[in-house]
């Protein structure tokens, strides 16, 4: 079935209906009569999809235990010390940092790192005979060994050095795609996709001539596996899916899902942005046949990220961008190109990127990696039970297991402004459609509130969120 807006069966909520015309909101009841949330009424021309009944979350709930002591001896209030970004004030407040989907902060070991690549070891790397060359050639591939220790992969010749989660689904979509999407060929794509990894498949498919297809979202945000089971074919070239989704928080079953689409030869890309920095990562077990993530959501800086790429598909892959680094031997009548990851990073890195990268993910190992996701789980989980006393909130996505993303709706505001007046007081959270259309629109949505947390993040910060929401819920209803 062909729907409106042209991407086809199921983009929307699985099992639902459209509403009859007129009957959707703004303006109108929602079918199974659940009130048009005021907060929607902003919307013009009303949305592509509507939501099957939901619970109530403005019921006020008791709020979940705050986190117990942590095992393991995760120390928040040690690591809070390392972040000094933390420590200023914005707008007059103590600053809290809620907008950990958009970027992390870094930590000072991240900041040194930087500085001194900077200040004192200024160097290019991979040529030259100089001392400072090899010592910025010696950062540079302890870099990439880091990243692979962090995916779980013993080669590090598997990590391929890119701007972010962006460029690498470019890579792999320029590369990979173009020499091996054909005429029908289809591309599965979750509809719980940032468009980074939408757009780039969609560029390459018009190029190709090959198909996307979403897989649908259930109504608590979780990927509908039904309907993944359906769309898997013989057609099926490759499965486009986040390990963890930024606007929804989901989760999805990655390695069940890959397995399922390797037994029809389909190549699996997983999109880690959101996921590396919440929880361990291990693309063998995952079977993964590309991972991505971006560094500055990582604790490293921005203009560094990885591409992890199975040794024998990166080898087969033709080189996407040409130039200095990536050759062998170049002249007028033949060039050939350097091994693997060389071959796909063509020009000067981002040195200093990838100081602050293998700082980061040194920091991060140091940490007790499973405390700090079960530090994580515990104040998400509080959270959530947090927010549903603030009258009028409706959460965005409620799977199971979700990440401590918060997407929601204040009835009777607009997200923009929510945002805006929590900044005021110092808040910092994201407002907008979170470069995730098509999963917000599977909500009835164009934009809405994200609170995002990070391991740094405590119960004093929700609650600082939850007061202040509730004050702006007050004054909107007076
Ligand atoms: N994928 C997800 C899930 C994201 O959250 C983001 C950024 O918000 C991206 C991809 C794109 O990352 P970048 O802009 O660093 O390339």
């Amino acid at each position: 079935m062909t729907t409106p807006d042209g991407f086809g069966r199921g983009t929307g909520i699985a099992g639902a209906a459209r509403p009859p015309a007129g009957a959707g909101y703004p303006g109108g009841p929602l079918p199974g009569g659940v009130p048009v949330p005021e907060a929607l009424a902003h919307l013009a021309g009303g949305p592509r999809y509507w939501l099957p009944p939901q619970p109530d979350r403005t019921v006020p709930a008791a709020p979940a235990a705050p986190p117990a002591a942590p095992p393991g001896g995760f120390d928040v209030e040690a690591v809070r010390r390392d972040f000094p970004q933390l420590h200023r004030e914005v707008n007059g407040r103590p600053l809290v940092w809620l907008d950990n989907g958009a970027t992390t902060l870094k930590p000072r070991q991240v900041v040194e790192a930087v500085a001194e690549h900077c200040a004192t070891g200024t160097s290019n790397v991979h040529r030259g005979a100089h001392t400072l060359a090899k010592q910025a050639t010696q950062v540079y591939e302890e870099g990439r060994e880091e990243a692979a220790r962090l995916l779980g992969t013993q080669d590090a010749g598997e990590i391929v050095f890119v701007r972010g989660t962006t460029e690498a689904v470019n890579l792999v979509a320029q590369s990979w795609g173009r020499a091996n999407l054909g005429v029908g060929d289809e591309i599965l794509v979750s509809a719980a996709e940032h468009h980074s990894n939408l757009v780039p498949w969609q560029l390459i498919a018009k190029e190709r001539r090959a198909r996307i297809r979403p897989i649908p979202l259930l109504p608590d945000g979780q990927l509908d596996q039904d309907a993944y089971r359906d769309l898997l074919g013989s057609r099926t070239k490759l499965v486009a899916l986040t390990h963890a989704s930024n606007v929804l928080g989901t989760v999805p079953p990655v390695a069940e899902m890959t397995a399922l689409a390797h037994r029809y030869g389909a190549r699996v890309l997983v999109d880690g942005a959101q996921a590396v920095s919440h929880f361990p990562v291990d693309v063998t077990a995952l079977d993964a046949d590309f991972y991505a993530f971006s560094g500055h959501k990582i604790f490293a800086p921005t203009g560094i990220g990885v591409l992890f790429g199975k040794r024998e598909l990166l080898e087969a892959m033709p080189p996407w961008q040409g130039g200095g680094n990536m050759i062998d031997s170049v002249s007028f009548e033949e060039t050939s190109y350097a091994p693997v990851p060389h071959r796909l990073e063509a020009g000067t890195g981002h040195i200093a990127g990838v100081a602050g990268l293998r700082a980061a993910l040194r920091y991060l190992a140091g940490l007790d990696r499973p405390a700090a996701t079960g530090y994580e789980e515990q104040l998400t989980a509080y959270a959530l039970g947090a927010l549903a006393t603030v009258p009028g909130l409706r959460l965005v996505g409620d799977a199971p297991g979700k990440i401590g993303v918060l997407t929601f709706l204040l009835a009777g505001t607009d997200p923009m402004a929510v945002a805006g007046a929590l900044d005021q007081q110092g808040i910092a959270v994201r407002a907008g459609h979170h470069c995730a259309q098509p999963a917000l629109a599977a909500f009835g949505l164009r934009s809405a509130v994200r609170a995002s947390l990070a391991l740094y993040n405590t119960v004093q910060d929700v609650d600082a969120l939850v007061a202040a929401l509730q004050g702006i819920q007050a004054a909107s209803a007076g």
